[in-house]
C-alpha cells in the first residue's frame, strides 16, 4: 500500500454550506430584479457570500480540526502543518454545495411582466372623454399583440373598458428569475415566445390600476431586457398592491426563451425611467424629506386635510396636493 497522502485525509465529499429547505429568495425580489437587470447572478451572489461566511468559516474550520486530529494520530502533524494551505484548497475544490443554486431551487416562481412598450391612454381627469378612441386603443392593442382585426374582440373591449385609466400593456407571466438570464451581457436572448392563455394586462403603475384578461394566442417577440421586470418591484405592482393576487394568478401563460435574433424591434417600456424616479423618492424618504409630486402618500410625513374647496390632503413639507 502506497503512503498515505495528506490528500487523502480529506473528504471526498464536502459540504461547506448548509442551506435549509425553508430558505429562498421569495422574500428578496429585490435581489431578483437586480440580477433581471443585469442579466447576471452576481448581486445575488455577492449577497449569498454575505449571508453564508460564517456559517462558511465554521465548517472549513470543523474540516480542518477533524483532518488535523486524524493526522496527529498517525504522527503527522508536521505534514498538516506544511499542507494546511493545499488542504483548505482542496475543500472548497470538493464542496459540492452552492447556496445559491439551493436559495434558487428553494424559491417559488416569480410574477414577472414583459411590457410592450404601448401606453393605451385613459380617461381625461374629470370628463367622460377618453383621450383616444377605443378604436385606436384596440388597433395599438392589435398591432403590438400581432391580432388579427376581430379577433378577440370581446375580451379586447372588456380590458379596455375595466382599465379607465390607462396604462402599459402588458404580457404577464411566471418564472424562476434565473431562468430569464444568459448571464453574458454581450449574448443575450433574442427572443421571446408567450402562449397558452397568455395574460395581456393595461396596468398603471404611477397611480395604481389595471385590469388584465387571458388570451389563448402564440406570439413570438423581440427581446429586450430593457422590457423585462418583477412585478413586485414596479410600483404600484399590479399583482400586489393593485390587485393583491395568489403568486399563481399568471400560470396559465407558458413562455420560452430564444437565441435566434427576429426582425422586428420592440419599443422600449416607460418603466425603467419610472422604477429610477421611485428609487430617488424612496432615498429621499429614507433620508428625511419627501418630494413635491410624489403620489405616494407613505412617502411624505405629517400630511393633513383640507376641508375646504378643493378638498384634499397635503404635506406640510413639500406641498405635494392629493385631489379628493
Ligand atoms: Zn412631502
Amino acid at each position: 500500500m502506497p503512503p498515505k497522502s495528506w490528500k487523502d485525509y480529506v473528504p471526498r465529499y464536502v459540504s461547506l454550506y448548509y442551506v435549509d429547505y425553508n430558505e429562498n429568495l421569495d422574500s428578496r425580489e429585490d435581489l431578483q430584479e437586480r440580477c433581471i437587470r443585469r442579466n447576471s447572478l452576481h448581486p445575488l451572489e455577492e449577497q449569498v457570500w454575505e449571508w453564508y461566511a460564517e456559517q462558511e468559516h465554521d465548517n472549513l474550520q470543523g474540516y480542518l480540526a477533524d483532518i488535523r486530529k486524524a493526522m496527529e494520530a498517525d504522527g503527522k502533524a508536521d505534514e498538516y502543518a506544511r499542507n494546511e494551505e493545499g488542504i483548505k484548497d482542496l475543500l472548497y475544490e470538493r464542496n459540492s454545495i452552492d447556496p445559491t443554486d439551493e436559495l434558487i431551487d428553494n424559491s417559488a416562481v416569480t410574477n414577472m411582466f414583459y411590457s410592450l412598450g404601448v401606453e393605451i391612454e385613459g380617461y381625461v381627469y374629470g370628463s367622460n372623454a377618453r383621450k383616444e378612441s377605443e378604436a385606436i386603443s384596440l388597433r395599438k392593442i392589435r398591432r403590438a399583440l400581432k391580432l388579427k382585426k376581430g379577433q378577440f374582440a370581446d375580451e379586447l373591449h372588456e380590458l379596455l373598458a375595466n382599465a379607465p385609466y390607462g396604462g402599459e400593456l402588458r404580457i404577464y407571466f411566471n418564472a424562476i428569475f434565473s431562468r430569464l438570464l444568459t448571464g453574458d451581457t454581450g449574448n443575450d436572448f433574442k427572443r421571446i415566445r408567450f402562449y397558452g392563455d397568455v395574460i395581456v394586462a393595461i396596468a398603471d403603475s404611477r397611480n395604481g390600476a389595471g385590469y388584465h384578461v387571458r388570451l389563448p394566442t402564440d406570439i413570438t417577440l423581440p427581446f429586450c431586457r430593457d422590457n423585462l421586470f418583477t412585478d413586485s418591484q414596479v410600483h404600484y405592482s399590479y399583482a400586489n398592491e393593485i390587485c393583491g393576487m395568489l403568486n399563481s394568478w399568471c400560470d396559465s401563460t407558458r413562455w420560452e426563451t430564444g437565441m435566434k435574433p427576429l426582425k422586428s424591434t420592440m419599443r422600449k417600456s416607460r418603466m425603467s425611467e419610472h422604477q429610477k424616479q421611485e428609487a430617488l423618492y424612496e432615498k429621499r424618504f429614507r433620508e428625511g424629506g419627501c418630494t413635491l409630486g410624489d403620489m405616494n402618500h407613505k412617502r411624505h410625513r405629517n400630511t393633513y386635510y383640507i376641508n375646504s374647496f378643493p378638498c384634499g390632503t397635503k404635506c406640510p413639507h413639500c406641498g405635494t396636493f392629493w385631489i379628493d
